[in-house]
């Protein structure tokens, strides 16, 4: 029963202290923002290997009328929903010590959360592919595609991780710091099939924490199975756990 699962992990979540959250594009649907695998995932429609780094290299003044159309288009409208709003209360109550977040939306950090590790970069900030300099998103403006750095002229690149980068050094290390520390993990809004982000519950796990998975479907048992597995929308389920906690 979904309303038991949520009185046992809010009686988890009060006995632990050390709590982090992996989250995920599910996560973000609810603000109106598409998930890349699964039904209707972005993935679907668009090559994912248009987004090899190689391939952006090669063809960058092209590749930024799909960038724009995929990853900052969508995000001109987008608010944070209830599941972001929850996890910044989470934080603020002492009951999050950190998000591990797989998305680039810049949405949590939106509803207010503080400590967020943006494990495959962000779309809030864009660099300069020759000298390096880095722009708000805010600062660009996107009706001139593609945007070029204001000191060289090079065009720029959105500072979110492709497909052949590294994971960007500072979140990697605090990703598994976490995870080896961690308590309790929280898994929300992935389907937990890209490497090496889906290794951390495995990690945790490992490392004795209580994994819990709040997801519309079950997490791929390939790297872990979850001691409790909540079925259903993060931005229903979270707000409920939130209430629960401050009974
Ligand atoms: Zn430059």
């Amino acid at each position: 029963m979904t309303e038991d699962n949520i009185k046992k992990v809010a009686d988890i979540l009060l006995k632990n202290k050390y709590i982090v959250a992996l989250t995920g594009s599910g996560i973000s649907v609810a603000s109106g923002l598409r998930t890349f695998r699964g039904k209707n995932g972005l993935w679907e429609e668009y090559n994912p290997q248009a987004l090899e780094i190689s391939y952006f290299y090669e063809h960058r003044a092209e590749s930024w009328d799909w960038i724009y159309k995929l990853f900052f288009e969508p995000l001109k409208n987008a608010q944070p929903n209830a599941a972001h709003y929850a996890l910044a209360e989470l934080e603020n109550m002492g009951k999050l010590n950190a998000i591990i977040t797989q998305n680039i939306d810049g949405l949590h950090q939106a509803a207010g959360s503080k400590n967020v590790i943006e494990f495959h970069g962000t779309t809030r900030n864009l660099i300069c592919t020759k000298c390096g300099a880095d722009y708000s998103r805010d600062e660009i403006d996107f009706s001139i595609l593609p945007p070029r750095c204001a000191k060289c002229g090079e065009i720029l690149k959105p500072d979110f991780v492709f497909f052949g980068e590294m994971i960007p050094h500072k979140a990697a290390e605090y990703a598994y710091h976490h995870a080896m520390h961690c308590n309790v993990m929280l898994i929300i809004g992935t389907s937990g099939v890209v490497m090496p982000a889906a290794d951390l519950p495995r990690i945790a796990k490992q490392n004795n924490a209580t994994l819990i998975e709040i997801n519309l479907e079950q997490y791929n048992e390939r790297f872990f199975a979850p001691d409790i597995f909540i079925q259903g929308d993060a931005n229903v389920i979270l707000p409920k756990l939130v209430e629960e906690i401050k009974k």
